[in-house]
């Protein structure tokens, strides 16, 4: 990185593979945000890491966003957090914010039925939330490092450098992980600073719950991350007008012709088609909620030259009249100041 001053609002797609696999194609999903000297990141995917060092480093970094607890969005949040504890050069330069779901108030289920089977079922792996989750690399997963390093180097305890938050959902959604695990509801803000403001919804994850998509809304406009999730009618009111709407997609098709048969073949098959959203319908997303820009990320399959990324954007551009890109790692995407909303311009004090 140049020690150059940086200005405006630029989107790295440091990941831009869906799915627990690993691929020599892409790395695990993982969106960079930089406004001016600020980064945010938006999740945690396998390897991104690598790739956030050549476009950010760790004393602009603020705060990450975890959309939801699959293993593919989170794989390097360790990794996030305790490469810039304190290493000189490479340091955090304030505390790093994390924000994602908290522990949902009882084991995610179709209905009521459903609900009583998948409860036995999972009694003996209870779900927790982000704040939870982070302790738990401190206090279990990196606890011996942790030590050896405070003894060792006179670094201080990690949790003045790291702050991990339950994002909460409002009450009046009335959002239940058996019954409404995606209710219709507005935006709601979870993070701002001189530079963004952060808002959240929940998306359609099937039993994922819950799940987030984020926008990001600076002095130069706005991006939206969709987070895993099926057509959305929550995700389309968040990227209302939206100068970037970075979304994920599938070839359903494509992926289960790379699934061998075998036990879980099945309910495999099912999650993908009912909690992510084919390339036959993400324009018609983009689309509806105006947005300017659609970019295709959390590509699945993410198996090298199985999904056909040409044959995506075409067919979402049959729907979307603004611009389509389907993202490579690495790709930049710049927000363009002039289409700063004037809403964000009068919400925002700098
Ligand atoms: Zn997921």
């Amino acid at each position: 990185m140049s020690n150059k001053i940086k200005k405006g609002m630029k989107v790295y797609t440091l990941g831009t593979g869906g799915g627990p696999i690993v691929s020599s194609s892409r790395a695990g999903i993982s969106t960079a945000i930089c406004v001016d000297d600020a980064t945010y990141i938006i999740d945690c995917g396998m390897g991104s890491i690598r790739n956030y060092r050549s476009h950010s480093s760790w004393s602009d970094l603020r705060s990450i966003f975890i959309t939801h607890h699959h293993s593919d969005h989170i794989y390097d949040l360790g990794s996030y957090l305790f490469t810039g504890w304190q290493v000189p050069g490479e340091s955090f330069s304030r505390p790093i914010e994390v924000y994602g779901p908290g522990k949902p108030p009882r084991v995610p289920a179709l209905n009521e039925q459903h609900y009583a089977e998948v409860a036995c079922r999972t009694k003996d792996h209870a779900m927790i939330g982000t704040a939870e989750m982070v302790e738990g690399l401190i206090k279990n997963v990196f606890a011996s490092d942790i030590a050896i390093r405070i003894a060792d180097e006179g670094r201080s305890d990690p949790r003045e450098w790291i702050k991990a938050h339950d994002i909460v959902i409002p009450d009046e959604a009335k959002a239940d992980p058996v019954t409404a695990r995606h209710p219709k509801m507005e935006p709601f803000e979870i993070y701002r600073d001189e530079h963004v403001i952060v808002s959240t919804i929940l998306v359609d994850h099937r039993l994922c719950y819950p799940a987030f998509g984020y926008r990001i809304d600076s002095r130069y406009g706005s991006v939206v991350v969709s987070g895993d999730t099926a057509y959305s009618e929550n995700c389309i009111r968040l990227a209302k007008d939206a100068d970037i709407l970075l979304h994920e997609v599938i070839d359903l098709d494509a992926i289960l012709e790379t699934f061998p048969e075998g036990d879980t073949r099945e309910g495999i098959a099912v999650h993908l088609k009912e909690s992510h959203t084919s390339y036959e319908d993400v324009g018609k997303v983009a689309e509806k909620a105006g947005v300017k820009k659609l970019v295709l990320h959390h590509i699945v399959p993410n198996v090298p030259d199985i999904a056909d990324t040409d044959k995506m954007i075409r067919v979402a551009s049959l729907d979307f009249s603004g611009e389509v890109h389907a993202a490579e790692d690495n790709d930049c995407f710049e927000v363009i100041r002039e289409s700063a909303s004037k809403v964000v311009e009068e919400d925002l004090v700098f």
